[in-house]
């Protein structure tokens, strides 16, 4: 059956110092459900974030990462080298990559494969702006997302990727998609996967939420039967809030 996944993407917060602080606050916490859970610091902070966190259950990932193996692209941060400092999970396609870093569908499907070539998981996120929820027009874009970014791979490689549905309107808005919302569009992605790799991939593939997700939405989100789990911004800035949204199972 398909995991339970809880992830944190603290975006570009944190130094070195204040990601020591909460991650000695993340340590702090106790599980206690069987979800999974990820937190992904700014790079700068990967290696040390590693070394705290490697004898604990909690994996540290990355935010984004380069298609390219190597070379002359300055700034730029590879697969290997990620694999380097210990991170094995990244996420791609996070919408402020998209929007503000003009990451489109075609550069994503080459960092996807890049980073499955490296034998590395991804989190694909994807998510329909709030003008095109008003349109009636929200499936069609995010079955668009994914066909053009995914839709390539085999059936095999989906064991090494997680969905993130993230509704643009929902991020650091305090505006959450309902419950019902949420399930309604986990169920249409399941159902795009499936007409395309059939239900036994589609049913083995994690579908997270993001959006706003806080300890006092975050059980009734996770109760629907499509969602398995959340990619958590602002509220996985504090541990206490953080470990509530984990253990909302
Ligand atoms: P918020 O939880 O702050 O809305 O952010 C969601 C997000 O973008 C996670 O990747």
């Amino acid at each position: 059956m398909r995991k339970n996944i809880v992830a944190g993407n603290w975006k570009m917060n944190n130094d070195l110092a204040q990601t020591e602080t909460l991650i000695t606050s993340l340590k702090s916490q106790t599980k206690t459900t069987e979800a999974e859970v990820m937190i992904a610091p700014t790079a700068t902070n990967l290696w040390q974030a590693y070394n705290s966190l490697k004898d604990s259950e909690i994996e540290v990932i990355a935010q984004n990462m380069h298609f390219a193996e190597s070379g002359a692209y300055t700034g730029e941060i590879s697969a290997s080298m990620l694999k380097s400092v210990g991170v094995t999970t990244v996420i791609l396609g996070h919408s402020e990559r998209r929007e503000y870093f003009n990451e489109t569908d075609e550069l994503l499907a080459k960092k996807v494969d890049a980073a499955l070539a490296n034998k590395m998981r991804v989190i694909f996120c994807f998510g329909e702006e709030l003008a095109d929820r008003k349109s009636g027009n929200h499936e069609n874009i995010v079955e668009s997302q994914i066909k053009n970014a995914l839709f390539h791979l085999s059936a095999w490689d989906y064991k090494s990727v997680v969905l993130a549905y993230e509704p643009v309107w929902a991020i650091g808005t305090g505006e959450t998609a309902s419950p019902e919302q949420a399930q309604e569009m986990h169920a249409f992605i399941r159902k795009t996967l499936a007409d395309q790799y059939g239900y036994e991939v589609a049913n083995s593939v994690s579908i997270l939420y993001g959006g706003s997700v806080k300890p006092a939405n975050a059980q009734e989100i996770f109760s629907k039967p499509d969602v398995d789990g959340g990619l958590i911004g602002g509220a996985a800035l504090n541990a206490e809030d953080f470990f509530a949204i984990v253990n909302a199972f």
